[in-house]
């Protein structure tokens, strides 16, 4: 089969590869679409590798189900979904709890594994996976449901643990509004009352935010800040969700997040928020305010997105591409000209 691999730091080939042979908790996929995210950027230009052997890419993936392992039950051949990225072990107390994004397994810092980011991806024309990461999505088109694995996981993930603060009234702020931030946006818009701020570079992608549900765009620049506290009564927004982690954004989002307000931090861009421990006043961190480095989704959170997207809440705009065109993509996705998610055929 074919499939994009990373084959040194900042190499990428499309390369013959074996079929990949199951085992018997496994599920092997006939990919149908892999979206393309910009954590693929940040691997591609680390200065090592991620693993010596090369790496097929793609975490964000849908397809059929092609071949059932010896052991799995509840699955069969023809079957369409989607592949939850936490490969968490499912058995310790934070699986239990439904906090597979933090699985125990992963340790402190680490993620549970994650197709394309250890094991091989879904930038190919088969992928295996455990069968337990399956998540049906019924009629939806691959190109649509691919981006929900993190695109709309890790948004939704974001949005759900800030949700005590989105009350009607409510003021949220989305930084970015890029694959995530435009679906961000779409599901503040679905599931709370809240008047959404967009914040962006890019006058095109403030025009999607608006698309997407935003009340108002805002380009980023040095009065952001201020232009948020003027249109919040001189308190900030309830929430700040960073999508993009810069020390530009984080300065913003410290800045301009409201007393008792929720700092989500989700773009890896990093930056370093300054949160001081001096007496608040002036410009900087008001009392109260809460910080989270928000990493992926809980399952729940991906099938809650699924279901969105089934009942025609949430649209991820999509730029299609061929497996082989992969780089060029990934090339307009660092230029900043991807208007929502590019999505990749094999
Ligand atoms: P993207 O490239 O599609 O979108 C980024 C957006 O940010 C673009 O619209 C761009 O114009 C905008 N932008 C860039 N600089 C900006 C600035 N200074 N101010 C405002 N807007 C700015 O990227 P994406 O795929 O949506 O990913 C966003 C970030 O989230 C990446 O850093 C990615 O690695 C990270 N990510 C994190 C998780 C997680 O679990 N925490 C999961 C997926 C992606
Ligand atoms: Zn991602």
């Amino acid at each position: 089969m074919r499939a994009l691999q990373l084959t040194g730091p900042g190499t990428l080939e499309l390369r013959e590869v074996p079929i990949p042979e199951i085992g018997p908790a496994d599920l092997l996929l006939r990919v149908g679409a892999a979206g393309i995210c910009h954590s693929d950027l940040h691997v591609l230009h680390l200065p090592f590798q991620l693993r010596e052997d090369p790496l097929t890419l793609g975490h964000e993936i849908a397809g059929t189900i092609e071949a059932v392992g010896a052991n799995v039950d509840g699955h069969t051949v023809g079957q369409r979904g989607l592949v939850y990225l936490c490969w968490s072990c499912g058995n310790c107390r934070e699986c239990v709890s439904g906090n597979e994004n933090v699985c125990l397994a992963a340790g402190r810092v680490a993620m549970p594994p994650c197709p394309g980011l250890g094991p091989d991806g879904g930038m190919a024309e088969y992928v295996q996976i455990p069968a337990s990461s399956f998540v049906p999505i019924g009629e939806l088109d691959f190109l649509q449901a691919a981006p929900l694995a993190d695109a709309a996981l890790t948004s939704y993930h974001a949005i759900e643990g800030a949700r005590a603060h989105l009350r009607p009234g409510s003021t949220a702020v989305v930084i970015g509004v890029g694959g995530l931030g435009h679906v961000g946006v779409q599901i503040l818009a679905a599931t709370t009352a809240t008047r959404v701020l967009a914040v962006d570079v890019s006058a095109e992608k403030l025009a999607l935010a608006a698309d997407c549900g935003a009340a108002e765009g805002l380009l980023s620049e040095s009065a952001t800040a201020a232009a948020i506290l003027e249109r919040t009564e001189g308190r900030g927004a309830d929430a700040v969700f960073d999508f993009v982690g810069t020390d530009s954004t984080a300065r913003l989002a410290v800045e301009s997040v409201a007393p008792n307000g929720a700092y989500r931090m989700i773009g890896l861009g990093g930056g370093a928020p300054e949160l001081t421990a001096g007496p608040a006043g002036g410009p900087g961190w008001p009392w109260g305010a809460s910080v989270r480095k928000s990493y992926g989704g809980t399952k729940s959170d991906l099938i809650n997105s699924v279901a969105l997207a089934r009942s025609g809440k949430l649209t991820v705009e999509v730029e299609r591409f061929d497996l082989a065109d992969g780089r060029a993509a990934l090339d307009r996705l660092e230029q900043g000209l991807i208007r929502g998610r590019a999505v990749l055929v094999p």
